[in-house]
């Protein structure tokens, strides 16, 4: 499995007082900011207008980041009959996004998304969000019963797919690793703001998550499990409604959809789920995974053997969002301890 770490190129200082002139500093420069906000109970990303919405209080996001890199509906091509003539456009270059307060787990989420994307054949629309996101993470002082990052590999301090990794060491100070050559130029931008720093030892400043499962025990077993009854118990509560995959930073399952008439019409891609009984449906009536169990099964296990196959990772990194929003209670912490009991 691939380490999990980064190299940092540079340390700085950031006043907690002057995040406000940062974010209008970049919101000036014409760049989209990207900030936690709260509506209700539910914590999401969305444009800076006001260092005011901006919401500080989150153990981790409802909502997963991903949208930055893989919206979840998508243009991908239209075409429009003009003059007896079909004129096809493209999607259009997106701007510059800076995505703010993303936790460290969701940037190595990230990185495999784009990974997963750009793998094989460049997904174009992918790779240009990826070229023009900076991602800035703060690193977790608190955490939840559902945080499980140091089971897959990770930790609260990872560096790992973040551009900038900030983390609050008191005395009203963000302390920056930059890790990228974005970051670096994003620094540069706004370098008034930051002060020169020596490395410091992060880890007194972070939270402590405790081990819930051996991932690497898990990985080495986990094609033993295909044929444990544990599936269709353990899948009975399960209604297919898709959240988990929806919340999930590292979930890509999409489908396209043609919206057209002889005059004008429209690709999009938009966000699917292996949860539903239609997203394996064959032309022919035939369905490879006809039951809930099915589709559990293979959730778990593409997130903790095929993309270990595949891409030399696991598709988890254990934000625990699945968890907090699922209606039925499923628990992959509890399900995998389960399936590693029997
Ligand atoms: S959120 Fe829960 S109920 Fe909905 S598909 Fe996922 S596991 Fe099943
Ligand atoms: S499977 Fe659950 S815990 Fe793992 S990355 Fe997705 S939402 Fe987070």
């Amino acid at each position: 499995m691939k380490i999990l770490s980064g190299k940092i190129m540079n340390y700085k200082t950031l006043k907690i007082d002057n995040l406000d002139l940062f974010f209008n500093e970049i919101k000036k420069s014409g760049k989209n900011l990207l900030v936690p906000k709260k509506k209700g109970k539910t914590t999401y990303f969305s444009s800076f207008i006001n260092i005011n919405d901006v919401e500080f209080n989150y153990i981790q996001t409802t909502i997963s980041p991903k949208s930055a890199l893989f919206p979840k509906v998508e243009e991908l091509i239209s075409f429009k009959k003009d003059d007896g003539t079909y004129v096809v456009t493209e999607p259009s270059i997106e701007k510059e996004t800076i995505v703010f307060g993303l936790r460290p787990c969701d940037a190595v989420g990230l990185e495999y998304l784009s990974n997963f994307f750009l793998n094989e054949k460049s997904d174009f629309t992918v790779r240009l969000r990826k070229e023009n996101t900076t991602l800035i993470t703060l690193a977790c002082k608190n955490f939840d019963e559902n945080c499980f990052c140091t089971s897959v590999g990770l930790s609260p301090a990872s560096i790992k797919g973040s551009d900038i990794c900030l983390t609050d060491i008191g005395n009203g100070l963000f302390y920056a690793e930059i890790i990228t050559d974005k970051g670096e130029k994003l620094i540069a931008e706004h370098s008034a703001l930051f002060s020169n720093a020596e490395k410091i030892n992060k880890e007194s400043y972070v939270a402590q998550v405790p081990l819930k499962f051996d991932s690497d025990n898990l990985i080495k077993n986990i094609k033993n499990y295909y044929n444990s009854e544990k599936w269709t118990i353990n899948s009975l509560p399960c209604l297919g409604c898709g959240a988990c995959a929806f919340v999930c930073p590292t979930c890509t399952c999409f489908n396209i959809e043609d919206e057209a008439n002889p005059v004008c019409g429209t690709r999009l891609r938009c966000w699917d789920s292996c949860a539903f009984g239609i997203f394996t449906l064959h032309a022919s009536g035939h369905n490879p995974r006809p039951i809930q169990s099915n589709r559990w099964r293979h959730r778990v296990l593409h997130k903790f053997g095929y993309s270990v196959t595949n891409m030399d990772t696991l598709s988890c990194v254990g934000c625990g969002r699945c968890i907090r929003v699922c209606p039925a209670g499923m628990n992959i912490i509890e399900q995998i301890l389960d399936l590693q009991e029997a």
